[in-house]
């Protein structure tokens, strides 16, 4: 089973600090954004000390495919102003360069915003612009994973059948996938928490299930349908535990790592103070007993 969290990237020892931070929550893959996911500021590779990371992910057996990185979310290929796609395909070419250079091989992606021009308006463009992405990289073998998005706002993406009118439009067709992610399948409709298997075997009739890189597994606030990608803690939210459990464990899905993106929990006592719930997630999941305390979480990072 693979199953860890995303984790940050951000500290002292930058990349070797994330997979320090993966091995402390008993993690086996892990997801990274390069940097603030709500910024295009980034540090060249030289600075994120790549080869200690590698080093202690040989000790740990995490494998390099076990690595993800997840583009910023600001950055938006269907933008209709020519100035901001070219902004967006400029940073994504230097995203898919950083991925590489981590030894990733998915950078996972939310397609695209169409900011009111329509849904097949942005199809259009983000397909374009992941096919510059793959001409600006030839030679990579790095997937675009195309995420499924809630539908908040006018987010493209949000059916397996929006998502493989994208992949129809890419020339190299080695180089796209899809993230799925259980918040953002219930959030959009898809019936995961009672009918799972069903949603695999539409998601494999559309769209294949050998283009599924990565699973996004989190718990929503929200009932479903509403279209608005809250993230609970596992167990917590509408999705609930027992249904997260059979996703982690769905034998049709079981080679794809899954991914936590859960929020953290803020102590009571002192809400300035919050914690990653990770380690206390990937515990309870691996033994299929819902603790449904969150102040473990706090214990736990306490001590
Ligand atoms: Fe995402
Ligand atoms: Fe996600
Ligand atoms: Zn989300």
């Amino acid at each position: 089973m693979k199953l860890g969290s995303h984790v940050s990237l951000g500290g002292n020892d930058k990349f070797l600090g994330s997979i320090q931070e993966a091995l402390s929550y008993n993690a086996n893959c892990l997801m990274v954004y390069t940097g603030a996911p709500q910024n295009t500021s980034r540090l060249p590779l030289s600075k994120l000390k790549i080869p200690e990371a590698w080093a202690l992910m040989a000790i740990n057996r995490i494998e390099k495919t076990d690595v993800f990185v997840h583009a910023p979310y600001i950055v938006n290929l269907a933008n209709p102003d020519i100035e901001k796609q070219q902004f967006a395909i400029q940073f994504l070419t230097e995203e898919l360069i950083r991925t590489t250079g981590l030894g990733a091989n998915v950078m996972i992606l939310h397609p695209g915003n169409h900011l009111n021009r329509g849904c097949e308006y942005g199809i259009e463009l983000i397909a374009q612009g992941i096919n510059q992405l793959h001409r600006n990289t030839q030679g990579d073998s790095t997937i675009i994973a195309i995420e499924s998005m809630s539908g908040k706002g006018t987010e493209v993406g949000k059916t397996f059948e929006e998502l493989q009118a994208i992949i129809d439009l890419i020339e190299d067709k080695n180089r796209i996938g899809v993230c799925l992610d259980s918040c953002h399948l219930h959030d959009a409709g898809y019936d995961v928490q009672t009918g799972f298997s069903q949603v695999i075997d539409e998601f494999d009739r559309v769209i294949g299930i050998d283009k599924l890189q990565v699973f996004h597994l989190n718990d929503s606030k929200n009932i479903r349908g509403v279209a608005k990608d809250r993230h609970a803690n596992i167990g917590f939210g509408q999705i609930g535990f027992p249904a997260i459990c059979e996703i982690l464990n769905h034998p049709r899905i079981s080679h794809v790592a899954k991914i936590l993106e859960t929020p953290y929990v803020s102590n009571p006592a002192n809400p300035k103070l919050s914690y990653p719930p990770y380690k206390y997630e990937i515990a309870m999941l691996k033994a299929g007993v819902f603790q449904p305390d969150l102040m473990d979480v706090i214990v736990l990072a306490e001590g």
